[in-house]
């Protein structure tokens, strides 16, 4: 019985409801959007202190920086290795698909408000020019590389300075995901706030009508989630990724509901390591970087929206044209933001690449938050699957 009612089953029946009540109790869930927000808030709060925790204590935790350099190693080879695939899928699924015209979207319809993401604004997106600054302002990316720098440095003090300050972050780490705790057992009611107000503000009619190519990204993203990221867990992880899964699914229930793979990474933390028993020092660099920078789920999503819009305006891709939007298109995922939407934005990277209209981001607008909760989720996933590896081969 008490099974029955666990936080994670409980989360999945409020989503269910949350849709349901999204579509016929419109007018009354309209109003929960205080309660979700709080929800996300929650998360939030802790998701900077934690990373900035677990990536140092990870690594202040390592024996040596061979052993770093080992661990990162892999974790890149494999973020790498499996966004690729994840592009690669989605460019096979939309070569089978005869996207026809839309009625009723008009190409001059341009709400889109123009924000290029280039490939300098990626490099700069590595590099804090004040970590405090970056810490307030919630830039992730900036804060894990301080960290590993930070890390680096304490591993090579002598050991009693070295110990106070591992231990203090341990502790930092430990209570954070305490919080974590605490916060995961108000999920039913925050998801179910978060998914009644997306659907009933968002409306799922605008599906219907780009009911193409939603079919693409979902179909391209369980091909990745089941077959592709299946298989790599059978093959390389030597594990069975159903079970695995029913360990973790509370992460990928809240990474659904957000829309959001950091907002996620608390609830990715305490599962990988409580759950899933992954090594501490392995899911607490893995997942946090990951979250940042391994997505899965944009990747392949931008790569099929790229294609859908460039046929929209009877572009023709040429072969050539295909392996940019590959490349463009890892590379836009990689600087996207663990946050809702970051891969519209980054998204300018790849029109820009092929010439396609910037406006035509305009036309799939209207289904692009449900269209996120299914990449995000792709997205946690794949770093989760991705710790579980890692773990194998670094112990
Ligand atoms: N929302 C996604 C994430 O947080 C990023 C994106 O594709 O917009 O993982």
């Amino acid at each position: 019985m008490k099974k029955l009612f666990s936080i994670e089953n409980l989360t999945f029946i409020a989503i269910i409801l949350g849709i349901l009540s999204g579509i016929y109790l419109k007018d009354i869930v309209i109003n929960l959007k205080l309660v979700g927000d709080a929800f996300l808030s929650l998360l939030k709060m802790i998701t900077i202190p934690l990373i900035f925790a677990s990536i140092f204590v990870s690594i202040a935790g390592l024996a040596t920086i061979k052993d770093i350099k080992n661990m990162g190693l892999k974790a890149i080879i494999y973020y790498f290795s499996t966004t690729a695939l994840a592009v690669f899928t989605g460019i096979i699924v939309v070569n089978f698909i005869d996207f026809h015209p839309v009625d009723g979207l008009n190409l001059e319809k341009g709400e889109f408000v123009h924000k290029e993401f280039t490939v300098e604004a990626l490099i700069q997106s590595f590099i804090p020019s004040n970590i405090f600054h970056s810490l307030v302002e919630g830039k992730v990316l900036h804060v894990i590389i301080f960290a590993i720098l930070f890390a680096v440095a304490v591993l090579k003090l002598q050991s009693e300075k070295k110990e106070i300050i591992t231990r203090f972050f341990d502790g930092v780490n430990d209570s954070m995901l305490t919080i974590a705790k605490w916060i995961i057992n108000l999920s039913p009611i925050g998801v179910f706030a978060l998914v009644s107000y997306i659907v009933a503000d968002k409306g799922i009619g605008s599906i219907l009508s780009l009911w193409q190519y939603v079919l693409a990204v979902v179909v391209g993203l369980l091909i990745h989630a089941v077959m592709n990221l299946g298989l790599i867990s059978f093959l390389i992880g030597r594990f069975n990724p159903f079970k695995y899964f029913t360990k973790v699914k509370e992460a990928i229930l809240i990474a659904f509901s957000t829309s959001s793979s950091s907002a996620t990474l608390p609830v990715s933390l305490e599962v990988a390591e409580e759950k899933a028993k992954i090594d501490k020092k392995t899911a607490g660099f893995v997942l946090p970087l990951g979250a940042t920078i391994n997505m899965d789920g944009t990747a392949l999503y931008e790569a099929v929206a790229a294609m859908f819009i460039a046929s929209l305006y009877g572009i023709e891709l040429s072969i050539t044209e295909q392996i940019i939007i590959f490349f463009t298109a890892s590379l836009a995922a990689i600087g996207a933001a663990g946050i809702p939407s970051a891969g519209l934005v980054t998204m300018t990277l790849v029109f820009t690449a092929v010439g396609i209209p910037l406006e035509g981001i305009a036309l799939i607008l209207a289904v692009d938050r449900f269209l996120d909760m299914l990449r995000t989720s792709v997205n946690v996933w794949g770093d989760l699957i991705g710790a579980k590896i890692i773990n194998r081969f670094v112990k």
